[in-house]
C-alpha cells in the first residue's frame, strides 16, 4: 500500500523536494507532507485513508469546498466535447463577461493559466501602455513567481534566506522599488505600475490601514502610474466585486485566479478598454497561452462563481468571524500571544502581542516558532492549516458550523499542549 512516506520518497526521486510548489514540502512545520488521496467538501482524506478538516483549500481556488457536485458535472460535460483546441469558445466569452459584470469599472480580461501569469502579463502591459519601466510592489505582498516580481514577496518565498530568488539577475529586479505596506510611497514619473494585494495575505493577513488604497490611487494618478490591484486571493472571495467593490477604490488593472478558475488552471487580467487595447493582436504589448481559456478551466470557474451569491459571501463571512473569535479565545486561554486578524471571510494567526501592519512585523511572530508547533498539534488532530506561517485560512462554503465548533475545541487543545512545551 502506498503510504505517504513511501510515495514522499518516490516523489523526492523524480521530483525536486518532492513537490511541485515549495510550500507543500512542510520545510517550514517540520515532517513530511500527506499526500491527498480525494477531497470532499471540507475535508480532505491522505492515502493512508486519514481524514483532515481541510483549511488550505488549494489556497483559495477551492471556495466551495473539494470536489462540488456542479463544478465536477460541468468539467465532465466540458470533456466530453473535447479539452483543447486552440481556437476561441463560448466558454471564454461567458467567463470573461462574468468576470467583467461583477467588477466595477472592469472592461475587459484576457484569461490566463495562472495567477503568476496575470501578474506578468499586468506589468509588461503596464509599461507598453505608459512607455515607462519601474515597478513599486510592496514587501510581503506576493504576485506569482515572475523574475520581476519576486523581490521581497512573502508566501513561502518568505521563509528563504533571501527575500528573492537565485537566478533572477539584477537587471530583472533592477526596475522594481519594494517599499512598506500600508505606507503610500512617494512615486516619481518613471514608474509605470504600483502594483498590490488590496488585503495582503501571502504575509499572514495584514488589511489596509484606512486610507491606504486611496492614497495609492491618488498618488498614481499625480505622476500617471497605473494602479493594479492583485485580487488572485480577494476577487470573487470578499465580494464578488472583489476588494476594489469593498473599499471603493477603483484601480487601473486587476489580477485574478485561484476562486475564478473553480479549482482548475486559471488566471485572468484586465482593465478598461483604453488600456487592454494595448494588447497583441490590438496593440504592440505581446501576451499569449496555448491553453489560455481551456474549455475544461472556464468550465469550472464558470460553475464555481454561479454559486456565489451574495448569501455565499454571507455565510463564508459568519464562519470566519467565528472561527476568528473562537481562535483568538482558546489560543491565548492557553497562555499564548496571538492575534487573529480577519477580513471579510479571511483569516490569519499571528502568534504575536500585537497585530501586524507590515511584513517586518509580520516576521517578528511568524519567525518564533509557534504557529510551526501549534501546525504539528492541530494536523496530529485531524485539522489541516497551511504548512507555512505566512499563508492564510481558507474557510470554504463546505465548512459548517460544526466544522467551525470542532475547529475550536481541538484548537483550545493543540494551543495547551504547544503551551506546556519548550518556548
Ligand atoms: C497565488 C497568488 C498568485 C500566483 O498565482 P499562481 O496561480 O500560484 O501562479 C499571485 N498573486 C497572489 C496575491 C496570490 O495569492
Amino acid at each position: 500500500m502506498n503510504t505517504n512516506q513511501s510515495l514522499f520518497d518516490r516523489a523526492c526521486r523524480v521530483i525536486p523536494g518532492g513537490v511541485n510548489s515549495p510550500v507543500r514540502a512542510f520545510r517550514s512545520v517540520g515532517g513530511i507532507p500527506y499526500f491527498v488521496a480525494r477531497g470532499e467538501g471540507a475535508h480532505v482524506w491522505d492515502v493512508e485513508g486519514r481524514r483532515y478538516l481541510d483549511y488550505v483549500q488549494s489556497y483559495g481556488a477551492s471556495i466551495l469546498g473539494h470536489a462540488h457536485p456542479k463544478v465536477i458535472e460541468a468539467i465532465r460535460a466540458a470533456a466530453l466535447d473535447g479539452t483543447t483546441f486552440g481556437a476561441p469558445t463560448l466558454g471564454e466569452v461567458l467567463l470573461a463577461e462574468t468576470i467583467t459584470e461583477a467588477v466595477p469599472g472592469l472592461d475587459m480580461v484576457r484569461l490566463t493559466s495562472s495567477g503568476t501569469e496575470a501578474g506578468m502579463s499586468t506589468i509588461r502591459l503596464a509599461r507598453g501602455a505608459t512607455g515607462r519601466s519601474r515597478i513599486v510592489k510592496f514587501a510581503g505582498c506576493y504576485h506569482g513567481h515572475s523574475d520581476s516580481l519576486l523581490a521581497a514577496a512573502g508566501s513561502s518565498v518568505a521563509d528563504r534566506a533571501k527575500a528573492d530568488s537565485a537566478g533572477v539577475t539584477p537587471g530583472a529586479v533592477g526596475d522594481t522599488t519594494v517599499v512598506p505596506y500600508n505606507e503610500v510611497p512617494e512615486l516619481d514619473d518613471d514608474v509605470a505600475l504600483v502594483i498590490v494585494e488590496p488585503v495582503a495575505a501571502n504575509m499572514g493577513l495584514i488589511g489596509p490601514r484606512p486610507g491606504f488604497l486611496e492614497g495609492l490611487r491618488q498618488a498614481c494618478d499625480r505622476v500617471g502610474a497605473l494602479l493594479a490591484f492583485d485580487e488572485v486571493i480577494t476577487g470573487f472571495r470578499l465580494a464578488r466585486g472583489g476588494a476594489a467593490q469593498v473599499y471603493g477604490v477603483q484601480p487601473d488593472l486587476w489580477c485574478f485566479g485561484k476562486v475564478i478558475g473553480g479549482g482548475l488552471p486559471v488566471g485572468a487580467f484586465g482593465g478598461a478598454e483604453a488600456v487592454m487595447s494595448h494588447l497583441a493582436p490590438l496593440g504592440p504589448v505581446y501576451q499569449a497561452g496555448t491553453l489560455s481559456g481551456n474549455p475544461l478551466a472556464t468550465a469550472a470557474g464558470l460553475a464555481a462563481l454561479g454559486e456565489l451569491d451574495d448569501a455565499a459571501f454571507t455565510m463564508l463571512e459568519g464562519r470566519a468571524i467565528e472561527l476568528a473569535a473562537g481562535l483568538a479565545t482558546v489560543i491565548s486561554e492557553a497562555g499564548l500571544p496571538i492575534h487573529v486578524p480577519r477580513v471579510g471571510p479571511l483569516l490569519g494567526l499571528h502568534f504575536g502581542q500585537t497585530p501586524a501592519g507590515n511584513f517586518e512585523q509580520a516576521r517578528e511572530a511568524a519567525e518564533n516558532g509557534l504557529y510551526r508547533r501549534f501546525f504539528r498539534a492541530m494536523l496530529d488532530r485531524g485539522i489541516a492549516l497551511a504548512p507555512g506561517p505566512y499563508e492564510v485560512l481558507f474557510p470554504s462554503l463546505a465548512h459548517g458550523r460544526d466544522d467551525i465548533e470542532r475547529t475550536i475545541d481541538l484548537a483550545s487543545a493543540a494551543a495547551a499542549e504547544v503551551a506546556k512545551g519548550p518556548v
